[in-house]
Parts: structure tokens; C-alpha cells; sequence
């Protein structure tokens, strides 16, 4: 063995204690950190450690890149939609990659059924019954090309053809039509060789991001014989706003079509009273998209995807092999129901979440974020500078700033914001105004989190 493998596996009891040590440190100060920071000047080649061994990678770590990270975990980053990650989270993943599963396939151990228990529970917090059946993938990304697959997979048996085994020509054009669909929508349809011409926009309601169900109908009329696939949002990134579910679902009796739908953070509105009817129908929709390293505040590389129909995922993504043995059609292994074969044990983290906080402690954290969003959204309203774009529907407060309507503008404002040192949002585009959007969806983030990100904001615009 390599001498410096062979001295850091002797001294792991003090190497994990450096690591603790140092994880500790930084989020022990979290607070304090600036939530953003400008990226150093690129160009600059690797530096390397002068010393083998995991100690001395762990201090050049700390010297050179540590300081010049995000503090993303920390309560006042609100840009894109990002979570945090809880202690149990921390824990859980930390076990991840010492216990290193590989979760594919299940007769070297238990790790596969964890994961299937962990699925089938998240599934009911978000009132996806049992024919809801789901897996681990790394991201909401991933999870919306699961779906879509699943969907060519459909049409294709709607018309007697095996996209699966004839390839998608022998299924020919296939429209995916959606209000205001993510970009990973766009990139899904690119991968899966739909093409991103194929995701056709429709009309949405006046002043929202949510589809106007009768201008769906006339879109299915028009296309009555075409392969169609209906994406709907429960959580628009912009504006948090949903499409209108049961319209949907009611369309979909009476026009074919397969309904996926994009719940990446907007799922969790299941878990607060006062919104939960926005997500009430989606246990009906054919595959369902939710993402766990947003709001569930999962370190990344977490989100479940799930269909109502797992005999079309074993055709598009089974990978047989005698190596990995017979197929369990009942009971398929993970290798056979998603892109990944390999794959993280990524499930422990959600299992640890779960077991610590429950849906009661993650409905929490969803609340409370919910209540700092409105109470930006009132500071927005109450000040003659600031402007709402839309209504705060969820845990987004997406507005414009009086007399600046220009994408340069916007960023040099947010750039003098995140150097300021107290909050970091991210830009954004409503209705054709240039605007700032402020997402909630960390952990830690408090109602008072929202008045100085208000007050920073204030600091920054003079
Ligand atoms: C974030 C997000 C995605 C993409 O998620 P990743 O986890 O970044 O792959 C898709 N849809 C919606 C609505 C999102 O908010």
C-alpha cells in the first residue's frame, strides 16, 4: 500500500476529527460569513499540497478554497431556490460516503430496501398514494427527464410502438406543451431527443405564470392525433405559482395526454395548511417531479421521482445482464429504473432527515419560510421604490426596483448586494420587467432574516 494511503488509514480517528473540526468551525459561524462572494479571477492552475496525505490536503483546503466559497447554508442566501442542509442531513451524508452503498442492485445487503421504505414514506407526506412508485435520482433535472422518458415511452405504446426497442423515430414528432415549464424541461426534450423546438408555450392567465386551461383545451383540439405531453408547474421559480391541477387532470379525461408534473420545491406546499390545496390532484398526474436538496434541505444530490406507470420505466431503463442477475419485474432493483446504474446511497440522507425532524419538523421549516416571504413581499409593498412583480403565492418574492428595468442594472445591483456582505438573490425576468427574486428555503432563515435582507437591499440601492 502507498505509505500515505497506508499512514491516513492509522490515523483516521484524527483525521475525522480535523474534518469535524473544521465543519465545525465554518458552520458554527454561518451567520457571520457574507452569504455570497465574487469568484476569484479565473486562470489560475491547481495548486498542490506540499505534504501526501489527507491532512495536508485538508489545510490547503482550508487556506485556499474554504474562504472563497458560497455560505449558501447560511439563512440570508435566497438566490435560485437553495436549501441548507440540517445536522441529521449532515450526519446521514456523512455516513453516505464512509458506508459508500452502492444501492443498484439487492442481494449484497439491505441498502436498496432503505431506500424503497424512505420513497414510499416521503411519498405520503406529499399525498402520493401507493401507485405512486419512485426512486432516488441527484436532481429535480434528473427527475424531469425521468419523467419525459417515461411519457415517450406511453405515447409510443398508445400507437403500437416500442420507442424503447424501435428508437424514437418509429414514434415521429412528439409536442410537450406547458405554461411556464423550468429550463430543465427544455433540456430534458434535448436529451431525449424530442427536441427543445418540441416544448410548444401556452397561453398562460393574465398576469401569472399558471396555464389558462381554456387555451389548453384549444391547443389539444388543434393537435387532436399528435403525441402530446402536458408539463404542469406546482412552483414556478420566478413566482411560485402553480397550474391549476384538477383543470388538468379533468382535460386529461377527455384528450390524451400524459401529465408530468414539475414539483420540484412546490410539493412541499402539501405540507402547510394554508397552501396545500395548490398541490391537491397531483397523486393523479402520470409522473411527478419533486427535488429534496431544495426544500427539504438535503445537502445536493437529492430529489425523487415518481410514475404511475413502473412497467414502462422497466422498458426504458432496464439493464439487463447476467452479472447483475435475473429481473425482478415485481420488485425491479434501482439499477433497472432510472439513468444511473452506479449509484450513491443517497436515500440515507433523506432517511436521516425524516427520522429526526418528520414531516411535522419539515412543515416547520416550510411555514416559516412561507411567513418570511410574505413579510418581504409586505416590506415590497410598503416601500415607494420597490415594486412587486407578483402576488407572493409560496416561499418567492419576485419584484422590480422602481426606474431600473435593464439585466445590467439588475446585476450590478445584486453584485453590490452579495459584496455588502449580508444577503445574496439572484435576477430574474416577469411578464418582460427585469426583476430580483428572493427565494425562502433554508432552514435556519427567520421572519427577521427577511427585514435585513429588506434593509441590505436598501443599503446596496444608494
Ligand atoms: C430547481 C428546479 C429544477 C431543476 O432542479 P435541479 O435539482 O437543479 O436539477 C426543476 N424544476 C423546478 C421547478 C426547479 O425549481
Amino acid at each position: 500500500m502507498h505509505d500515505a494511503l497506508n499512514k491516513d488509514w492509522q490515523q483516521l480517528p484524527s483525521l475525522l476529527s480535523l474534518t469535524r473540526d473544521l465543519a465545525l468551525q465554518h458552520l458554527q459561524q454561518i451567520d457571520a460569513l457574507p452569504p455570497a462572494r465574487a469568484p476569484r479571477p479565473p486562470g489560475r492552475t491547481l495548486r498542490l499540497a506540499e505534504e501526501a496525505g489527507a491532512a495536508a490536503a485538508l489545510r490547503l483546503f482550508a487556506d485556499e478554497w474554504l474562504p472563497c466559497l458560497s455560505n449558501s447554508t447560511g439563512p440570508r442566501y435566497l438566490g435560485f431556490v437553495t436549501g441548507g442542509a440540517t445536522p441529521a442531513a449532515v450526519v446521514g451524508d456523512w455516513l453516505v460516503s464512509a458506508l459508500d452503498q452502492n444501492p443498484t442492485a439487492g442481494w449484497d445487503g439491505d441498502a436498496p430496501e432503505l431506500e424503497r421504505q424512505t420513497v414510499a414514506e416521503l411519498g405520503r407526506w406529499f399525498g402520493l398514494g401507493a401507485a405512486q412508485q419512485g426512486a432516488f435520482v441527484s436532481g429535480a433535472t434528473l427527475s424531469n427527464f425521468v419523467g419525459l422518458a417515461l411519457a415517450r415511452e406511453w405515447l409510443g405504446e398508445q400507437r403500437g410502438v416500442k420507442v424503447s426497442e424501435q428508437g424514437l423515430a418509429a414514434l415521429g414528432p412528439v409536442t410537450v406543451l406547458g405554461a411556464a415549464p423550468h429550463s430543465s424541461i427544455h433540456k430534458a426534450a434535448s436529451m431525449l431527443g424530442l427536441g427543445r423546438a418540441a416544448v410548444r408555450p401556452v397561453a398562460r392567465l393574465p398576469g401569472r405564470e399558471a396555464v389558462d386551461p381554456a387555451a389548453l383545451e384549444r391547443e389539444l383540439q388543434a393537435r387532436a392525433g399528435e403525441a402530446l405531453i402536458v408539463t404542469a408547474s406546482a412552483g414556478t421559480v420566478n413566482s411560485g405559482d402553480f397550474d391549476d391541477l384538477p383543470a388538468l387532470l379533468a382535460l386529461r379525461e377527455r384528450y390524451p395526454f400524459w401529465l408530468h408534473v414539475d414539483a420540484a420545491f412546490g410539493a412541499f406546499a402539501a405540507l402547510d395548511p394554508r397552501v396545500a390545496g395548490r398541490v391537491a390532484g397531483l397523486d393523479a398526474a402520470d409522473s411527478v417531479c419533486i427535488d429534496l436538496h431544495k426544500w427539504m434541505n438535503l445537502p445536493y444530490d437529492s430529489a425523487l421521482q415518481f410514475t404511475r406507470h413502473r412497467a414502462l420505466q422497466l422498458r426504458v431503463f432496464s439493464n439487463a445482464a447476467a452479472y447483475l442477475g435475473e429481473i425482478d419485474e415485481a420488485r425491479p432493483d434501482f439499477v433497472h429504473l432510472t439513468p444511473e446504474n452506479s449509484r450513491r446511497w443517497r436515500a440515507l440522507v433523506a432517511w436521516f432527515a425524516l427520522q429526526a425532524y418528520g414531516r411535522e419538523g419539515h412543515a416547520e421549516i416550510v411555514a416559516r419560510n412561507i411567513d418570511g416571504a410574505r413579510r418581504l413581499g409586505e416590506l415590497v409593498e410598503q416601500d415607494p421604490t420597490l415594486e412587486l412583480l407578483a402576488p407572493v403565492r409560496l416561499n418567492i418574492v419576485c419584484f422590480a426596483v422602481r426606474g431600473l428595468d435593464d439585466a445590467a442594472g439588475v446585476q450590478s445591483l445584486l453584485e453590490c448586494l452579495r459584496d455588502g456582505g449580508e444577503a445574496f438573490l439572484t435576477p430574474t425576468r416577469f411578464d418582460g420587467r427585469w426583476g430580483l427574486r428572493a427565494a425562502f428555503s433554508n432552514w435556519r432563515t427567520t421572519v427577521e432574516d427577511a427585514e435585513r435582507v429588506h434593509s441590505a437591499l436598501k443599503k446596496s440601492m444608494l
